[in-house]
């Protein structure tokens, strides 16, 4: 039997790989590496599909949070609300800005912040929340708004999503090759409403200058690359096509009958299933067959970030985060892809089913 993999991102550009040399070709032919005309393009198009004003690209997702928390001015003192329950970068950020990431718990069903539990845990420092759209599946932007804090979405998981670029500050994405938009090598963009918030951004990612003569803030390097933006444009057009795949793909593991041995993901209209997400006590058995078959499976945020070595200092111990640490313990995400096939879905599930035959 073949293996199946976690993710085959190679399946979805092949296709294409005419129209991806022939990107590559146009950048050489131009020879403009840094800021050139595929990233203005990009850009464009970015913000006319996220139905933003604006879309400034830069060098990979976290430097997206980075830039957004500057240009708020997100720094020593301040607290950001955010999950513990998402990837590393989300709360880094916020401590690379020398403020304080202060945990929220996630709801069971939805694996998205609780704004309930959110909205506790505003104080007179909280500058911001930052909303993690995680595994696609849009956060609760309308609740969220309704606590008078300025919501940053972290959107890296989510483009795609028909949902999500709603808050009233920015959102900000990447382009890392696994996600559902992706370039071969790191990028990421914010998108905004803000013209101003977006003109700052801008000047942050080279340097704090708008002209390259006067510099005027203490900024970064941190653009998206030129060849990375053109292959982006291809991809961008694609995107609409692949996340209709994902969720076709995901509604099969439901039709298939997956429900009877594992937890599935609840289905939303605006879930763009950057990954197809399970629960099971199960869990380790489960993949411990799936691994058997050749059937790649993961567990997302096995340690979430209240109880990483690097943010112990916070004081968040074992058990100050129940449903997020439960989520930790028995969630595995399975093979999902725009272009699975039907076959391997049928026998990721079949290897599923006899592993754990009765969901409990
Ligand atoms: C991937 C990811 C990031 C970081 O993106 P990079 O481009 O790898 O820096 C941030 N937040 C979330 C939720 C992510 O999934």
């Amino acid at each position: 039997m073949r293996p199946i993999p976690l993710v085959d991102v190679k399946a979805q550009y092949e296709p294409l790989l005419p129209r991806i040399r022939e990107a590559i070709e146009g950048v050489l032919v131009g020879g403009e590496f840094i800021l050139g005309p595929n990233v203005a393009a990009f850009e464009r198009e970015a913000a006319a599909y996220l139905g933003v004003r604006a879309s400034v690209g830069v060098a990979n997702g976290t430097d997206a949070l980075v830039l957004v928390l500057d240009a708020l001015g997100v720094g020593v003192g301040d607290e950001v609300i955010c999950p513990a329950f998402t990837f590393y970068a989300t709360a880094e950020a916020v401590a690379r800005r020398g403020a304080t990431p202060v945990f929220a718990e996630v709801d069971a069903t939805t694996m998205n912040l609780d704004p309930e539990d959110v909205s506790v845990r505003i104080t007179d420092r909280t500058k911001a929340v930052i909303a993690v759209h995680l595994f696609g599946r849009p956060a609760p932007l309308a609740e969220l708004d309704q606590l008078g804090v300025p919501v940053i979405e972290d959107a890296a998981q989510a483009f795609g999503s028909p949902d999500i670029a709603r808050s009233g500050v920015a959102s900000t994405f990447s382009f890392y090759p696994t996600k559902n938009l992706f370039c071969m090598g790191d990028g990421g963009l914010i998108s905004t409403d803000d013209e101003e918030l977006a003109e700052h951004v801008r000047r942050l990612r080279f340097h704090g200058s708008r002209d390259k003569v006067d510099f005027e803030l203490i900024g970064y390097n941190s653009r998206l690359d030129e060849l990375q933006a053109a292959l982006l444009r291809v991809f961008l057009e694609e995107l609409d096509g692949w996340v209709a795949q994902r969720r076709e793909a995901a509604g099969r593991y439901a039709e298939l009958g997956l429900g009877s041995a594992c937890e599935l993901p609840e289905d939303e209209a605006g879930h763009a299933y950057h990954l197809f997400v399970c629960r099971s006590p199960e869990r380790d058995r489960i993949r411990a067959a799936l691994k058997a078959e050749g059937i790649g499976s993961a567990v997302y945020y096995s340690t979430p970030l209240h109880l990483q070595p690097a943010l112990a200092g916070l004081g968040y111990g074992r058990g100050s985060l129940p449903v997020t640490e439960q989520l930790a313990q028995d969630n595995f995400s399975i093979p999902l892809w725009a272009g699975i096939g039907t076959a391997e879905q049928e026998r990721v599930v079949s290897v599923v089913q006899a592993a754990a035959p009765v969901a409990s």
